[in-house]
């Protein structure tokens, strides 16, 4: 919490700092705190009256209490009113105190929601008050807000007041506007947000669909469109140099290739194309499912800018993708006679100043490399357009760092996890976005298995030796286990051991994370290049890496992986020819969202359907992986259930944009996003 906000809320340190883990840091933070959800303790609700799953509350007489040990220890109270009704009051937790506060014969008021119990109905944990004393029933609604421990909601309610009284809550938006959408003004949705008056009832309110809530929503969906829509004119307003290609160099590579490019594959290509003639630096996102040929897309499009006499550049997140993307490049480009290099951390420091001096003289025309290449000190010749793989790993901040290599250098972003419809227009307005639509021809899909690791290894073992006498080969992968890489290291170095013992015929490798960057690099080249039948390895290998005549994945402990990881770990197989199997190893007992996790790509193979059952699963933040990108969350919307207020935001940013709007957009972003350009790095 800033300091003047902290002293004109009065409040100290230690409760700034428990705010800040809500992050609640200014008065306007708190003005824009949603509540969880609310309660009604504004009438009494008859007990002949109360229905199953709502909160209510009530009031009556105590007429029975008694400690109950079975199952647990617990404290349980029977009130009834006039007519005999009667609800239990049930505490697993509780003070001493409560049993005087539940004395037989009190008139007392309960709090809480209404279950069905064993003997009847019943409230959990209810609050209870004294109805002697608190005869007065509350004017406004009840908000609950998310806390943290040590910060109860009578004191965040106080804090939200005196906020309120405090800040000046005028409209940042026009009359016009407004009624045109139907949306109610500012200062009465916020009023309305923090203190609802009885018109409603709790359970109107909490489907946050009420007129006030969708204005909320919609502030904030138009803040977070404004402020993008903003970036992509500021970007439209820099000058960048114009790649101009005749396409030769294009042509040739493409007499190279064994296949021809797939329609998408040619219409996004097109687009980066035009993008590189124009004198505004590009600003591209390729999407495209794994497998979908991303890679051969981005080094077309990388000949077009050193046809026009520029460098430039691929970074991509991991040492063993930017091997693999190095000798795939190498490869085309030496034919072509484009000198290309290599750079990354784990290269000696002679070799690195090699790769420095080349690009700064120019003799180098392409550079692969990984976040050694963001470094300050990598300096270029004339840069002018930048490839960066996997782009979700990289934070925004990094990737601009790239911008003043070069004179605005073009850039293109690639995402191998799909982005549903929904968070694209989102959160990625300011992106231009290509989509590879379209697999190469000849694909047959992954087969996906499901098997229990303890009663079926032996059987998937011989799979994996079937397989291999085809003269085909397999991963074996073990998952990354946060709490203990150590124990990742165990899972893999066994199996390493088992399946070599088992198979002293087959040639196995092992791939981890503890082994040295060239160590690991050689194992890989050993895989590609088909001397090993079978790799175990941890998951180093998640992304891009790319041995089409691998056709088995087993992927163990699958029930620990996020989908996006399961759907790229099993996009390495199906990449040739020929039947690919993915055999997901889970291990009982299985949480609710592992098992749904395990259904979703089990049935599914289209990884923006994956994506975007991902998402539902998970939402928003946890799906782009908010700290990485930057992003800043949705409070009020949610991006899947209210498309029709994003669209409608979309329309009305675009509109003000265009009409020059300043003084509106200034004083709505003013209020929602203060502190956009930490995000937008603009
Ligand atoms: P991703 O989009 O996941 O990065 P890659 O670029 O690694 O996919 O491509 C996957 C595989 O498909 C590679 O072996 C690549 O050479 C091959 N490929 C790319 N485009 C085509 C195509 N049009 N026809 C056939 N194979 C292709
Ligand atoms: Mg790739």
């Amino acid at each position: 919490m800033n300091p003047a906000d902290c002293k004109t809320l009065k409040i100290a340190t230690t409760m700034a700092e428990k705010l800040s883990k809500l992050h609640l840091t200014s008065l306007w933070d708190i003005i824009l705190y949603a509540p969880l959800r609310y309660e009604d303790e504004t009438h009494i609700t008859p007990m002949s009256d109360l229905r199953i799953g709502e909160s209510c509350l009530i009031e009556g007489r105590v007429i029975h209490q008694e400690m109950q040990f079975r199952p647990r220890r617990q404290l349980v109270a029977r009130m009834e009113n006039a007519t005999g009704h009667a609800v239990f009051l049930r505490y697993l937790n509780f003070y001493p105190n409560l049993q005087a506060q539940l004395a037989t014969g009190k008139t007392i008021r309960a709090m809480g929601q209404v279950r069905a119990g064993f003997y009847g109905t019943e409230m959990v944990h209810p609050k209870i008050m004294d109805a002697s004393k608190s005869s007065e029933l509350k004017e406004t609604l009840t908000p609950v807000y998310p806390t943290v421990a040590g910060l109860n909601q009578a004191t965040l309610r106080r804090i939200v007041a005196k906020a309120l009284d405090n800040v000046n809550l005028c409209d940042t938006l026009p009359e016009n506007l407004l009624s045109s959408l139907k949306l109610p003004d500012f200062a009465s949705a916020i009023k309305m947000l923090h203190a609802p008056t009885p018109e409603y009832s709790a359970s109107d309110l909490n489907n946050k669909n009420l007129p006030f809530f969708r204005r909320l929503k919609f502030d904030e969906l138009l803040a977070q469109q404004l402020s993008m829509k903003l970036a992509r004119n500021e970007r439209e307003q820099q000058t960048a140099t114009p790649l101009h290609h005749t396409g030769k160099l294009v042509d040739k590579l493409l007499s190279q290739l064994s296949f021809s490019l797939t329609n998408a594959q040619k219409k996004c290509l097109a687009e980066i194309q035009t993008d590189l003639s124009r004198t505004h630096p590009m600003h591209r996102l390729l999407q495209g499912d794994v497998g979908s040929g991303k890679t051969i897309v981005a080094a077309l499009a990388a000949l077009s800018a050193i046809e026009a006499g520029f460098q430039a550049a691929l970074t991509a997140p991991t040492e063993i993708l930017a091997e693999q993307h190095f000798s795939k490049f190498a490869t085309w480009f030496n034919a072509l006679n484009i000198p290309i290099a290599f750079l990354s951390g784990s290269l000696k420091k002679k070799e690195k100043q090699q790769v420095k001096d080349d690009l700064l003289s120019g003799k180098v025309r392409f550079v692969v490399g990984t976040h050694a290449l963001f470094q300050d000190d990598v300096l270029f010749e004339n840069l002018g357009f930048v490839i960066v793989d996997e782009q979700h790993r990289f934070g925004v901040s990094q990737r601009l760092r790239f911008k003043n290599k070069g004179d605005n250098v073009h850039q293109l972003m690639m995402s191998a996890t799909p982005i549903p419809r929904t968070l694209a227009m989102g959160f990625f307005a300011d992106l231009d976005v290509s989509v590879i639509d379209e697999m190469p021809k000849g694909r047959t899909p992954v087969k996906t298995h499901l098997k229990n690791s303890e009663l079926r290894r032996n059987e998937i073992e011989q799979f994996v030796r079937k397989i291999i006498q085809d003269g085909r080969q397999a991963y074996w992968v073990c998952p990354l286990i946060e709490e203990s890489e150590a124990l990742q290291l165990k899972t893999a170095t066994e199996t390493f051991e088992r399946l070599s013992q088992t198979f002293p015929e087959l040639s196995i490798g092992l791939v981890h994370g503890k082994m040295k960057a060239a160590e690991k690099a050689a194992v890989m080249q050993q895989f590609v290049s088909g001397s090993l039948n079978a790799l175990v390895a941890t998951t180093v290998i998640e992304v891009g890496v790319d041995v089409p005549n691998a056709t088995l994945m087993v992927i163990e402990h699958a029930e620990r992986m996020g989908l996006s990881q399961l759907h790229q770990l099993r996009g390495r197989v199906g990449r040739g020819g020929g039947q690919s199997h993915c055999v997901l190893l889970f291990t009982e007992p299985l949480s609710d969202t592992a098992k749904e996790r395990l259904r979703i790509i089990y049935q599914n193979t289209d990884g923006f359907e994956i994506a975007r059952q991902d998402l539902q699963l998970r939402g928003p933040g946890e799906f782009l992986g908010a700290k990485q990108s930057g992003v800043p969350l949705l409070r009020f919307a949610d991006i899947e259930k209210d498309i029709d207020l994003l669209e409608t935001a979309c329309r009305c940013a675009n509109q003000m944009v265009q009409h020059q709007q300043n003084e509106v957009i200034t004083k709505h972003l003013q209020r929602w996003l203060p502190n956009r350009e930490v995000y937008l790095g603009v």
